[in-house]
């Protein structure tokens, strides 16, 4: 391609253009997962939905990679590509609130801390992710879990609209009511069909929570475990949260003597009545002596953000992700047999209840399948020493391999590894025919190819 191309592109958009040798092409190559060490052709910072067209038509017709960045979280570093386009949205994170709607419309590169804060004044929320560096776009095209699921739904349950620039650089409208096939593909199907410039969604009276992490001992852990199984089937669906495997940061609600301990941890939030929230946990504070905690009322947003310093950019990640539709006592066992190594700090597994308002969607109504799921298990290895990848990617497929004879076929596309692309058609189920019908018709020549990839 000859650099002549590369500087008509300049002439084209608004945002900066960055390529080999620009200062700042390293920041602007870098990705969230210090494992991602590509080097693309060419980063467009876009600040507009123009500019994103501009830049969809260069790669197509250069026939050049085509990789999409949002807020960068993708484990398998999809937001990047060797010797290609890279879109990086992260000028775009412009975010409109409808009160009297109750409605609200981001930018296809805001983060959940943008989206939150920006409701948060109006004392509404949607469901979105429990990082506040996430990306809307991403998380929510791939379905989207988060503390207020079980009760709103997941992200994409929440969509009303989105602007799409598609394969051939057009701007399209997705609705109940307008291209009704692609609407319904980006609702699981991840970045497959477009670039989403906006994002439109239904907002939530939610406010202050009560809510925060419990840690509990690992031999009350087989007990804990148990117990959620059960409270999590019929509990208010007010009620989010998960348990997690955590080494004992060092935080002032932690014993210092127990710092660098090993617990499981459950991160609770509350959504309805604060002064009954206390209540509302009893069953689970009561199940065992509870070792520290964090739990009481705080803002909404402060929840989102409250794990931010747990996972900075920077760290390296690898990740597996299975859906479950039972979750036995053998699979409690294997749970037990390999969380309690988890290496590092900042590594973790976070079994997330799936039930409430994500089952009463039908499994054909949007592209996510699992609707008949009951939770989605992510095993994540996060960890800022490169000499600490063996032990982390060990722990990680020891566990997976573990749980898999327990789970489903299929898992979250958003928690699954670069290496998991031969599971997509297990990840879509009964939707996978009708996905690929859509990304036929919007993208015949797989321009979007860089994601877990539905071919045409
Ligand atoms: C620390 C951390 C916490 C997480 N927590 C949660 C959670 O609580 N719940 C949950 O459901 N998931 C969670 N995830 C997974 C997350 O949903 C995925 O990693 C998701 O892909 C991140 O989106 P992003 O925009 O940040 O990432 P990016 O790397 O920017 O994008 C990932 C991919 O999504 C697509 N994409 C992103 N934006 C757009 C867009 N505007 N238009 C078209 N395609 C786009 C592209 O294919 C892109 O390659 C978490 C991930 C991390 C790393």
């Amino acid at each position: 391609m000859a650099t002549a191309t590369t500087e008509l592109l300049r002439e084209r958009v608004q945002g900066d253009v960055i390529t080999p040798g620009d200062e700042g092409y390293d920041e602007a190559r870098a990705v969230y997962n210090a494992m991602i060490d590509r080097r693309p052709r060419v980063v467009v910072r876009c600040r507009s939905a123009d500019d994103v067209i501009a830049a969809v038509n260069f790669a197509r017709e250069n026939d050049l990679d085509l990789a999409v960045r949002g807020g960068s979280h993708s484990v398998p570093g999809f937001g990047t590509c060797d010797d290609g386009v890279v879109i990086d949205l992260s000028g775009m994170r412009g975010v409109r609130v409808d009160p009297a709607g109750s409605t609200a419309r981001a930018e296809g590169g805001a983060t959940w801390g943008d989206f939150n804060d920006a409701t948060h004044a109006h004392g509404l929320a949607t469901t979105g992710g429990i990082i506040s560096t996430t990306g809307v776009g991403g998380l929510t095209l791939g379905g989207g879990i988060g503390y207020l699921s079980r009760g709103f739904g997941l992200s994409c349950d929440n969509l009303v609209s989105a602007e799409v620039v598609t394969a051939d650089g057009r701007l399209v409208a997705a609705s109940e009511n307008e291209n009704e096939d692609l609407f319904w593909a980006i609702r699981g199907g991840g970045g497959n069909f477009g670039v989403v410039t906006s994002l439109e969604f239904q907002l939530h009276p939610v406010k202050d929570i009560y809510g925060g992490p419990m840690f509990f001992e690992l031999k009350d852990a087989a007990t804990v475990l148990r117990l959620f199984r059960e409270f999590i089937k019929d509990a208010p669906e007010q009620f989010g949260g998960f348990p997690a495997w955590q080494i004992a940061p060092p935080l002032p609600f932690i014993p210092e003597d127990r710092h660098g301990d090993t617990f499981l941890a459950f991160v609770t939030c509350w959504t309805g009545p604060l002064e009954e929230g206390e209540a509302i946990m009893k069953p689970l504070r009561d199940i065992a002596p509870v070792a520290a905690e964090h739990v009481g009322p705080m803002p909404y947003p402060a929840l989102n953000s409250a794990f931010d310093g747990l996972v900075p950019p920077g760290l390296q990640h690898y990740w597996k992700a299975n859906f479950v539709t039972e979750l036995t006592d053998e699979a409690i066992a294997a749970h037990l047999e390999h969380g309690p190594n988890v290496p590092v700090v900042n590594s973790t597994m976070h079994l997330y209840p799936i039930n409430g308002a994500c089952h009463r969607v039908a499994p054909d109504a949007t592209a996510f399948a699992y609707r008949d799921a009951t939770f989605a298990t992510v095993i994540a290895g996060m960890w800022p020493d490169p000499s600490e990848t063996e032990a982390n990617i060990g722990w990680v497929r020891d566990y997976y391999e573990a749980t898999a004879p327990h789970s489903e076929a299929g898992g979250y596309v958003n928690f699954m590894a670069g290496d998991d692309q031969g599971r997509i058609e297990a990840n879509y189920k009964g939707n996978y025919a009708r996905l690929v019908d859509v990304k036929r018709k919007f993208d015949p020549d797989n321009l979007f190819h860089v994601n877990q990839n539905i071919r045409p």
